[in-house]
């Protein structure tokens, strides 16, 4: 049974980063019938707080990434830390260590005037025939892993290949403070063996860490789980994804009017692909995902493109849904959607040209909210060889029945009359009853908006007509 999980640490909100981990975790375990398991790190006290864990929770919550186990909390799973840290150290696989600061401190700065690499000299570790010092009184000890000191530690990483560390270079890890609160690594591997983690997929800054990691695994007689470090994700600009570059938490882009399907695909295709596939189901990614085709290569993140999948999703999205998902954005706008035409249509009318629901938004409130033109457009459009034309335009349209080919033929009409060019009618029309220039199909606008609401607005912008 193959079983991931995704852990984050809580001390800020779900970022894209995390966000493509969880994804490929989750996209995993799904694709195997496995399970996904929610750990949240919750250890730094200092900087772990209950908002940045909600935060984390609403945005695997929008993206749909369900678990099937969690999320647990390693804050409330302390005793279990400091009881494994009892058997090691009955086993002697771990150590106390009497060490003050001030001692390593010259420790270290002994280690780099004799030109070496600073690090524990391992005074504390018992060895077969050593005498250690006596504990000095009143000092409380930190615990150390005792690491082995040769050979080598190897893994065959899922994504990056075999990557080897010589046991020489890595210290003798402190896993429990003085005050008894175990440390990072240490949590990480007690979790990932009680929780039967097969596969431990993560962002490649973990690679250092996965040695040690290992090494403690194999002391505690664990099986060890495979690994696939993913790559990190480079902004626009080719610089590593930071919150210079704009939106970075996931739940910004919800904000943003992005959906959540669009999202997810963008993050599927961050440093994995389906030979040339752009565009792809939720499902049919769970279907084709592997390990086998994540790229060691960093990822670049490319906003253009999940503007265009963003459209994408938007046009095949259910109208009715899409209704649900702007009305927020409208609200914003100062519309009223209780004085207008329903909502549903005037998406199916707008949604074409949108690329953000933000976007869809701002195309449909000139429905539900009478939008003054500036001068400008007034004096650009509505000239005084154009007003006629619209005063009998106007007329036309009193006696019509509201439907799109009559008022479409009441245009032709009118033009035909004035020897006019569709253009020269239309602008000044679709600048006095939307406020604005660009429309969608000026006929279907405006029988959604409804003749009341045309003639009125109309009426507004025009002198009164004079019948000759
Ligand atoms: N808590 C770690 C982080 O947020 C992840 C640990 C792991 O996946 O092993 O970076």
């Amino acid at each position: 049974m193959i079983r991931t999980r995704f852990a984050p640490s809580p001390t800020g909100y779900l970022h894209i980063g995390g966000a493509r981990t969880a994804l490929f975790s989750w996209a995993f375990a799904r694709h195997h019938g496995g399970q996904f398991i929610l750990r949240i790190e919750d250890t730094d006290i200092a900087r772990s707080t209950p908002e940045a864990v909600q935060a984390i929770l609403d945005g695997m919550a929008w993206l749909e990434l369900d678990h099937d186990e969690g999320p647990y909390y390693q804050t409330k799973r302390l005793y279990r830390y400091k009881e494994v840290i009892e058997q090691m150290l009955a086993k002697g696989d771990a150590y106390y260590c009497y060490c003050s600061p001030e001692e390593l401190d010259a420790m270290r700065e002994a280690q780099r005037a004799r030109g070496e690499k600073p690090r524990y000299d391992g005074r504390w570790r018992p060895e077969p025939g050593k005498t250690l010092p006596t504990p000095p009184s009143g000092v409380q000890p930190v615990v150390r892993f005792r690491n082995p000191v040769d050979g080598t530690v190897a893994w065959k990483d899922l994504v990056k290949g075999t990557i080897t560390f010589s046991n020489a270079e890595l210290d003798d890890l402190i896993i429990a403070r003085a005050d008894g609160t175990p440390t990072y690594n240490f949590c990480v591997v007690v979790d990932d063996w009680d929780m039967r983690i097969t596969h431990v997929i993560r962002g490649d800054d973990h690679v250092n860490n996965t040695p040690r990691q290992i090494n403690i695994l194999k002391a505690l007689g664990a099986t060890v789980p495979q690994y696939a470090h993913l790559s990190m994700i480079l902004g626009d600009d080719g610089t590593k994804l930071s919150k210079r570059h704009g939106a970075v938490s996931v739940m910004q882009y919800a904000a943003d009017g992005f959906l959540p399907e669009a999202v997810v695909n963008y993050l599927a295709r961050l440093g994995w692909s389906h030979g040339d596939a752009e565009i792809f189901s939720r499902q049919q990614f769970v279907e084709w995902f592997d390990l086998d085709h994540i790229t060691p290569s960093a990822a670049q993140f490319n906003t253009e493109k999940l503007r265009w999948l963003n459209q994408h999703y938007i046009k095949v999205a259910d109208d009715a849904r899409l209704a649900d998902l702007t009305r927020p954005f409208l609200i914003r706008n100062g519309a009223n959607l209780d004085d207008g035409p329903a909502l549903t249509a005037v998406v199916a009318l707008v949604k074409e040209r949108a690329a953000t629901l933000s976007e869809l938004a701002d195309a449909a409130t000139l429905f539900y909210r009478t939008l003054h033109p500036t001068p400008e457009l007034l004096a650009q459009h509505v000239t005084a060889d154009v007003v006629p034309a619209l005063q009998e335009l106007a007329g036309r349209f009193e006696t019509i029945a509201w439907e799109r080919a009559a008022i479409s033929a009441a245009f032709k009409e009118t033009l035909a009359a004035h020897g006019l060019k569709m253009p020269k009618l239309a602008m000044p029309v679709r600048v006095l009853v939307t406020g604005e220039p660009q429309t969608p199909a000026i006929d279907a606008t405006l029988e959604l908006l409804g003749k009341a609401r045309v003639l009125e607005r109309l009426k507004a912008g025009l002198p009164a007509h004079k019948p000759e």
